[in-house]
């Protein structure tokens, strides 16, 4: 096997800061996240544009390292694989963008498209290139008839799909999707996202589920986490986050979701721009748009804490005496 060590429960283990040496626009700071993410899991990662969600799966996926900190990946820190090791994580971890069009090249076939990593990487075996490239394209969904068109003559939904064929044909274990159904319409976005629970069950794949659409992440998500500035501030269960959240920001964020329970503390959408994540505000990141924000909010950084079982919260209002 190319994969090193047993299979341990955890996939990914992070705890992490990512300085920025120089101001890069696409590239936020990350502050001090830790998260673990099981084998098999899909792990909803939540958030504004610009708050680093996209950041971190970039750096779960290996693409970005951390200035500081760790990425534990399958039991060992990424930064201390040796290359044939590091080659093998890469293999192991694909990502799945929202465009799905910007990673296809227009002058090669979705048989070409499907086959080229695989054959670099000596995956495919002699003379059974065809069937190999068959059984990724069925398994995203395609008639393997298919395989001699180019990408223009396919939809968004299809070629997000030969994307995902492409991934799966490096036999990854962990997909990092990264608004991977954003740019779809709505009723693609379901085909694609059943996709992807089938391929989980299929492959035994664990997810990073990158989003800023709480509606998407709570259908396919096991676990959510909710991240602001650069900081996640609510870690859950999938129902324990849409029934039971307790965040004041998380909560914001499902007041922009159409639904019909919703508990105490609501409020409408969330007010206030979002602040530079270069330059982020003291304390709570989120004190200025806080509707409870307290004087300690303003100096202090609130701490994870649990406040049911696996359920994580970082807000100051869990420290206030309850009347
Ligand atoms: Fe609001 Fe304070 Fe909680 Fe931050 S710590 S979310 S400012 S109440
Ligand atoms: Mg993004």
């Amino acid at each position: 096997s190319r994969r090193f060590g047993s299979k341990p429960d955890l996939a990914a283990k992070i705890a992490l800061r990512l300085g920025l040496a120089k101001p890069q626009p696409i590239v936020h700071a990350i502050d001090n996240v830790s998260l673990s993410i099981r084998r098999g899991e899909v792990v909803g990662l939540v958030g504004e544009s610009g708050c680093g969600k996209s950041t971190l799966g970039r750096v779960i996926a290996g693409i970005i390292p951390p200035s500081e900190g760790q990425v534990i990946w399958q039991g060992r820190d990424r930064e201390s694989l040796n290359p044939k090791e590091r080659h093998a994580a890469a293999l192991a971890t694909q990502m799945i963008f929202q465009n799905p069009m910007a990673a296809l090249n227009p002058r090669m076939s979705i048989e070409d498209i499907v086959s080229e990593a695989p054959r670099t990487h000596g995956l495919v075996p002699k003379g059974g290139r065809q069937d190999y490239v068959d059984r990724y394209l069925r398994l995203a969904g395609f008639d393997p008839t298919m395989k001699g068109r180019y990408p223009h003559q396919f939809s968004g939904g299809q070629r997000q799909r030969v994307n995902i064929a492409r991934a799966l044909a490096v036999q990854p274990d962990f997909l990092v999707c990264d608004e991977s159904v954003a740019a779809l319409d709505v009723s693609i976005q379901a085909q694609v996202i059943n996709l992807f629970m089938e391929l989980r069950e299929r492959l035994d794949l664990t997810y990073l589920f990158v989003s800023h659409d709480l509606g998407v992440v709570e259908h396919i998500s096991d676990r959510v986490a909710i991240m602001y500035l650069g900081r996640i501030v609510e870690e859950a269960p999938v129902e324990e986050v849409f029934l039971r959240s307790n965040h004041p920001y998380t909560q914001a964020l499902l007041a922009e979701v159409p639904r019909i329970e919703l508990t105490k503390r609501r409020f409408k959408a969330v007010e206030g721009e979002l602040p530079s994540p270069l330059n982020p505000p003291n304390g709570c990141h989120f004190h200025p748009r806080c509707p409870f924000a307290m004087d300690r909010c303003r100096i202090e950084v609130p701490l994870k804490r649990e406040v049911a079982p696996g359920h994580l919260s970082a807000c100051h209002l869990n420290d206030q005496p309850t009347v």
